[in-house]
């Protein structure tokens, strides 16, 4: 619902709908899109938004983010669902799909009650549902998987790679995908070989290999490749619905591409560093400026980013998230001892769509084909269609007004997360996000995020609303 009574007119804005570009108004009523066309009189009571030269896109969906989360036993992201979903709105995200773990011992209904008990009380700008993390789930775990939708949560993520801390073996793996296959959840899969990472990080520090370049190396692609291939073998004996998380390399698309053709349901993302970021940021540079972009799996090859911007461009990745993770620069990022003490993950909620964008201004895709993959595919495999993820009739008033004629200048200093740093620091891109409203209901504009106005509440995901069109 919006806190206002008064209809909303978004004015004279290019509007990205499921039908292509065009011109038009967009009346908001209840914090609901009411209608899409022309609405120049009949509404003189209504809040004029004027969009004139500017498009009018769907609220970003992110399927991965880190807000509020707890790594290697005590150290927390530096956002929490306040600071993060700021950062979110403030770059075009009106929805994030996080993530959820169990305590051993604890029910996955008691820790999904007391994750949305703490996000709530967090007042969060941006809508967020939930992903359910299974850690070598034991029988008693697997047996609850049956109650997981009706909890509103539709997809379980797991580990090929931590050993001993978040890692499950292909037993374990299997026997969930099966569960899942029976409860129609999509499985998510961190795809690394755990154990073959663990040996070469072994060798290289008994080598003397102790400079933050050496984490990248340590996992080389076709660690990647094989866990992808691995784990859509075992998705295809379960009949399993596979999403892959953070795809960085060439070599593990081909391996995603190879299974699709033979029939696996299997879909990825990939995340914005890696559309940004090669290997070269880590190697012969300093260790504190290294660190800065020290995530998993690793930045990859030139030749390798390119795969991505054409797999995106293409569908044959369906989703652009950001896998938002960010740590702290002194003692998380930038540490005493080797690469294996450097936090890993990246910023980058708010500066998702700026990245997508930038395909759109080079040539690479059409803004159809970007509000796809990073509003409406998300938005279906995460079981929250046609709610979000695209500008029609019936649909929230997720949206988003941004202006191609303006460009941005990515930074820290006027960040909205609580990260010390921004990897992207100084990148100017093309396009200026200059309004967000959620359910009719600004949240974001010129540059600042509306302090009395956190709407967000917690999506209750359904199973039925797939990419591909299937369903129960
Ligand atoms: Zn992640």
């Amino acid at each position: 619902m919006s806190d206002s009574p008064r209809p909303t007119l978004v004015s004279g804005g290019m509007v990205v709908t499921g039908n292509g570009v065009e011109r038009a108004d967009v009346l908001v009523v209840d914090g609901v899109v009411a209608g899409i066309g022309s609405f120049e009189s009949g509404h003189d009571d209504a809040e004029v938004i004027q969009a004139e030269g500017c498009y009018i896109l769907p609220g970003g969906v992110d399927f991965h983010t880190h807000m509020d989360s707890v790594f290697r036993g005590s150290i927390r992201t530096a956002d929490d669902f306040a600071t993060g979903t700021a950062a979110a709105v403030a770059g075009g995200t009106t929805t994030i799909v996080d993530f959820c773990r169990a305590e051993p011992g604890e029910s996955l209904a008691a820790a999904l009650e007391q994750w949305r008990w703490r996000v709530a009380g967090q007042q969060p700008w941006a809508d967020y549902g939930v992903h359910m993390v299974l850690v070598q789930p034991d029988e008693d775990t697997l047996s609850q998987l049956s109650g997981l939708a009706d909890l509103g949560v539709t997809s379980i993520k797991m580990y090929l790679a931590y050993p001993g801390r978040m890692m499950s073996d292909d037993r374990a793996l299997l026997r969930a995908m099966q569960r899942a296959a029976e409860s129609d959840l999509l499985v998510l899969v961190h795809a690394e070989n755990g154990h073959a990472i663990e040996v070469l990080v072994e060798d290289a520090l008994s080598a003397g290999h102790t400079e933050p370049a050496w984490h990248g190396k340590s996992r080389p692609s076709v660690t990647e490749a094989e866990a992808v291939s691995r784990a859509a073998v075992l998705a295809g004996l379960a009949g399993a619905r596979l999403y892959v998380v953070h795809v960085s390399s060439a070599a593990a698309l081909s391996e995603i591409e190879r299974a699709r053709m033979a029939g696996t349901n299997i879909t990825a993302e990939t995340c914005s560093h890696y559309l940004v970021f090669d290997d070269s940021m880590l190697d012969g540079v300093p260790n504190e400026v290294a660190s800065r972009f020290v995530c998993s799996p690793p930045t990859r090859a030139l030749e390798d980013q390119n795969a991505l911007w054409e797999a995106l461009s293409h569908g044959s990745l369906a989703v652009l998230s950001s896998d938002h993770c960010p740590f702290a620069l002194e003692g998380e990022k930038i540490v005493d001892g080797d690469f294996t003490h450097i936090m890993n993950g990246l910023p980058g909620v708010e500066q998702r769509l700026a990245i997508a964008y930038q395909g759109v201004a080079n040539g690479r895709y059409s803004l159809e084909r970007m509000v796809d993959f990073v509003s409406t595919a998300p938005a279906r495999l995460a079981g929250i269609h046609p709610k979000k993820g695209e500008i029609a009739v019936g649909s929230d008033a997720d949206l988003v007004v941004l202006n191609p004629h303006a460009t941005t200048v990515l930074s820290a200093a006027t960040h909205h997360s609580a990260a010390d740093y921004l990897p992207y620091e100084g990148m100017e891109v093309a396009g200026r996000i200059t309004r967000v409203l959620l359910r009719g209901s600004t949240v974001f504009v010129d540059g600042s995020v509306v302090p009395g106005n956190r709407p967000g509440t917690f999506l209750h995901r359904s199973t039925t609303h797939q990419l591909t069109g299937e369903t129960l």
